[in-house]
C-alpha cells in the first residue's frame, strides 16, 4: 500500500488540508506515490503548484483518484463510503460515538476505516495525535476571538488618563484546550483562573501563572488514557454553584470541558449568565457535544438579555488553516511513516500494533473494534 489521495474537504466550512507539500515531499522521498485533488490546499495557502513540486499529481476530483488509490486521506468525516474501492484504507475523523450508520457503510463497502479521534493517547503514539494539535490551536484562537468582542482591553495599563485594571478570565476545563487557552490569556495580560476535575491540571495551571479555582467534588479522577471521569448529576450541581461566583467577576469565560465519548456536562446555566456583566464573554468549546453553557449555539453568537455574548466554540483551528494543516499534516505524515516498512517500501495494516489497534474501526467488511462492535 503506497498509493495516497489526498482530498479537497467537501465542507464549504473547512479550510484545512490533511497533507501539506512538505510532508507530500518527504513521504514521496520515502517511497509513497500522492494524488491531491486540485484547490484541496488553496484555502490554508498550500497551491496546486507546490503539490505538483513535492511530486504530486493533481487530478479534479477526488471520485476520478479512487479507482487507482489505496489510501484516502481527508479531515472531516465523508457523507459515505460509496466508490472507495475494496481494502482501502481511509484516513479521517468519523466521530463513531454518534456516526453508526457511516462505520457500517464502510464495513459494507469494504474499506478499512481510521478513525483519527480513536488514536490512543501514548507517549509514542502523540505526534498521531490531532485531536491534540488541533484543539491547542483552538484554545488560543477561543481567546483571541473572545478578546476581539470584549468592550475592554485584557492588560493593565497604568495612563496619564488613569488605571486600567487587567480583565479576568476562567477557564474552566484545562485540557489540551485550556491549557493553550490559560497561555495565551496571560500572554494578553489578563488575570486567569481555572477550574478542572482533574487534580493532576492544579500543578499545570499554577505553573502557568493563573490560580486554581479549588472546588471540592468529592471522587475526582482520570481515566488510564488521561481523559477526565463523568461526575454524577450531584457533583455537577455543586459545581455549577461553587464556581459561579468566580464566573460573575470574570470578563471572559472559556469552558472546554468534556468527557471523551459522553455528553459534555452542563456546567452554566442561565441563572449565573444573568448574573454576569454586561459586555462579558463566554466561548462554549463543548457546544458540539451537548455544550457546557445553556443556551450556546453551533456556529453562532448568542447575546442574552443582558448583553453577555456566548460564542461558539467548535472548530476554531479552522481560523487559523495555515498551521491547522501543518499541525494535522504532521499528524498524519508520523502515522504513515510509523506503518511504513522501508524493506517492502508499503504501508503495512499490522492489527497487532497497539495503535492500529485502537484506531482501525472496519475491516474485511465488518466493525472490528471492541468499542463499536
Ligand atoms: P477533553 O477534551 O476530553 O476534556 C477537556 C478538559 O475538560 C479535560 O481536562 C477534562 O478533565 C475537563 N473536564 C471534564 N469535565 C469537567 C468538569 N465537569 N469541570 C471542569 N473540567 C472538566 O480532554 P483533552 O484536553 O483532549 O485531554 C485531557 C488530557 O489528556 C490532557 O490534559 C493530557 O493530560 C492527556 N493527554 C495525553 C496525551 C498523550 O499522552 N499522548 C495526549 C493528549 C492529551
Amino acid at each position: 500500500m503506497k498509493k495516497v489521495l489526498v482530498c479537497r474537504e467537501k465542507d464549504p466550512l473547512e479550510t484545512r488540508v490533511a497533507l501539506i507539500p512538505d510532508d507530500v515531499k518527504k513521504l514521496t522521498a520515502m517511497g509513497f506515490e500522492f494524488k491531491v485533488v486540485s484547490g484541496a490546499g488553496v484555502k490554508s495557502g498550500f497551491a496546486d503548484e507546490a503539490y505538483k513540486a513535492a511530486g504530486a499529481a493533481i487530478i479534479d476530483s477526488e471520485e476520478a483518484g479512487y479507482a487507482d488509490s489505496e489510501i484516502v486521506v481527508r479531515i472531516m468525516k465523508p457523507q459515505s463510503a460509496k466508490g472507495l474501492k475494496k481494502d482501502t484504507l481511509h484516513l479521517s475523523y468519523l466521530d463513531p460515538f454518534n456516526e453508526k450508520e457511516l462505520l457500517a457503510d464502510f464495513a459494507a463497502n469494504d474499506v478499512q476505516a481510521v478513525s483519527l479521534e480513536m488514536i490512543p493517547r501514548t507517549t509514542l503514539a502523540q505526534k498521531m495525535d490531532v485531536q491534540s494539535s488541533q484543539t491547542s490551536l483552538a484554545g488560543y484562537v477561543a481567546v483571541l476571538n473572545a478578546a476581539a468582542k470584549l468592550p475592554k482591553i485584557l492588560p493593565m495599563m497604568v495612563t496619564p488618563a488613569g488605571t486600567i485594571s487587567p480583565a479576568r478570565v476562567f477557564i474552566i476545563g484545562v485540557g489540551v484546550a485550556g491549557l493553550q487557552a490559560i497561555a495565551t490569556a496571560k500572554r494578553l495580560g489578563a488575570r486567569v483562573d481555572a477550574f478542572d476535575t482533574r487534580p493532576v491540571v492544579e500543578e499545570q495551571v499554577r505553573s502557568l501563572g493563573a490560580n486554581f479555582v479549588k472546588i471540592d467534588l468529592g471522587e475526582m479522577g482520570q481515566t488510564a488514557q488521561g481523559y477526565a471521569k463523568e461526575l454524577t448529576p450531584e457533583q455537577i450541581a455543586k459545581q455549577q454553584e461553587a464556581q459561579a461566583k468566580t464566573c460573575e467577576k470574570s470578563n471572559i469565560v472559556i469552558t472546554t470541558a468534556k468527557v471523551f465519548g459522553r455528553k459534555a456536562p452542563r456546567l452554566i446555566k442561565k441563572d449565573v449568565l444573568d448574573r454576569m456583566q454586561p459586555g462579558s464573554i463566554v466561548v462554549d468549546m463543548a457546544v458540539s457535544t451537548g455544550g457546557n453553557v445553556e443556551g450556546s449555539k453551533l456556529f453562532e453568537n448568542v447575546v442574552t438579555d443582558n448583553g453577555v455574548t456566548i460564542m461558539s466554540g467548535d472548530l476554531l483551528e479552522r481560523q487559523v488553516p495555515y498551521d491547522a494543516s501543518k499541525m494535522f499534516s504532521g499528524n498524519i505524515s508520523a502515522f504513515l511513516t510509523h506503518f511504513y516498512n522501508k524493506e517492502s517500501k508499503e504501508f503495512e495494516v499490522k492489527l497487532e500494533d497497539e495503535i492500529m489497534k485502537g484506531c482501525l474501526i472496519t475491516k474485511g467488511g465488518q466493525i472490528i473494534h471492541e468499542r463499536f462492535k
